[in-house]
């Protein structure tokens, strides 16, 4: 039988209360409120990962976010810090689309072809673990959608190229953004001999961009932008750079989660916006800002399918196995993977 939400809320304080002291919950900005509203801190997946690890030493944290956020706390953790995805399915897709045999593969042709020039591997954060490894063991850096241009910036003062996963949109949106043309800038096509290039675009390319994408800021389009104006003037648009390069270039501003929480904190009284990001971010900024008006750009609620794995019921079956001594979903990242990554995490931090 399933239990009314209201007794699973009233059950997950009194074992948070319990384990006081032992259990810290880590929420991402695009948890449904049910969960979210238990944490102990709340931010995008590197802050989240940072301040757990600067934070008081909890035996165990509780990741309500998805797989390469959990293992990236891990990494950052101390060795006898337990980290835990309440949902082992919850995983992020743009994440999965590369895979460390798929990315070797790609690496390796691409030095046949481009063997006298220095290709720099960039992965953004969302990443597994094993790619980050892969990036940090061959002198490159992690990125965020905060820093990514920063990163890339860095990349060009020791490499002709740069190698950029998983995540199209980001990588072209800050290579652009940076002044690199179209014709510098090519798509490895998974799959595809040479990533569907010629021997001559991949030699002239200052920037690869890996084919993943977040399905979830994909959604976004020009259309919705161009509506939007036509019915409010004033409005002011803010998009993720998860998204398109043509939705990013019409909107008025773009950035990551946590610089459209602080454009939308900072905007007068009166203020309105339509933002392309997740649903459950937005809802919650409509809520904490009831002085302004606030639309998701989409007509449709664009949700983190994988994220709402997490619910307020495997949040609780965690704390109950906690309660008993027991620690049950432990994502762990083993320590020559989690050497490998840290390299390329310290390596961010570094520029
Ligand atoms: S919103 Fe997109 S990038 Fe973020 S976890 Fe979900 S699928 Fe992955």
């Amino acid at each position: 039988m399933t239990e009314q939400p209201e007794i699973i809320f009233e059950k997950i304080a009194a074992r948070k209360k319990e384990l006081a002291g032992k259990v810290l919950i880590l929420c991402h900005h695009y948890q449904q409120e049910d969960v979210f509203r238990f944490a102990d801190l709340t931010g995008d997946s590197l802050k989240l990962a940072r301040e757990a690890a600067d934070s008081e030493k909890y035996p165990y944290i509780i990741f309500c976010g998805v797989h390469f956020m959990a293992e990236s706390a891990d990494i950052l953790m101390d060795d006898d810090q337990a980290v835990i995805l309440p949902d082992l399915n919850a995983g992020c897709p743009m994440a999965d689309m590369a895979t460390v045999e798929q990315v070797a593969a790609a690496w390796n042709e691409l030095a046949e072809v481009c063997g006298g020039q220095t290709v720099i591997p960039i992965t953004y954060v969302n990443s597994s673990a094993g790619i980050k490894a892969f990036v940090g063991n061959r002198g490159g850096s992690v990125c965020t959608s905060s820093n990514a241009e920063r990163v890339l910036t860095w990349a060009w003062t020791r490499g002709e190229k740069v190698f950029f996963f998983p995540d199209e949109h980001l990588g072209r949106n800050s290579s652009k953004a940076l002044g690199v043309g179209d014709d510098e800038i090519v798509v490895w096509q998974r799959g595809k001999k040479l990533g569907g290039n010629s021997v001559e675009q991949l030699v002239k390319a200052r920037t690869i961009l890996w084919n993943g994408y977040c399905h979830v800021h994909q959604e976004f389009l020009v259309e919705q932008i161009d509506k939007w104006r036509e019915k409010i003037p004033s409005i002011r648009i803010i998009v993720h750079p998860e998204s398109p390069w043509e939705v990013v270039r019409q909107a008025d501003y773009y950035g990551s989660t946590e610089r459209i929480i602080e454009a939308v904190r900072q905007s007068e009284a009166g203020a309105v916006w339509a933002i392309a990001t997740e649903v459950n971010l937005v809802n919650r900024l409509k809520k904490q800002h009831p002085d302004k008006t606030i639309h998701l750009l989409a007509p449709t609620p664009c949700t983190c399918a994988t994220m709402s794995y997490i619910t307020p019921a495997n949040l609780l079956w965690v704390l109950d196995n906690l309660a008993q001594g027991k620690v049950v979903n432990q994502i762990t990242v083993d320590g020559q993977t989690a050497a490998g990554a840290k390299l390329a995490l310290d390596r961010m931090l570094e520029i």
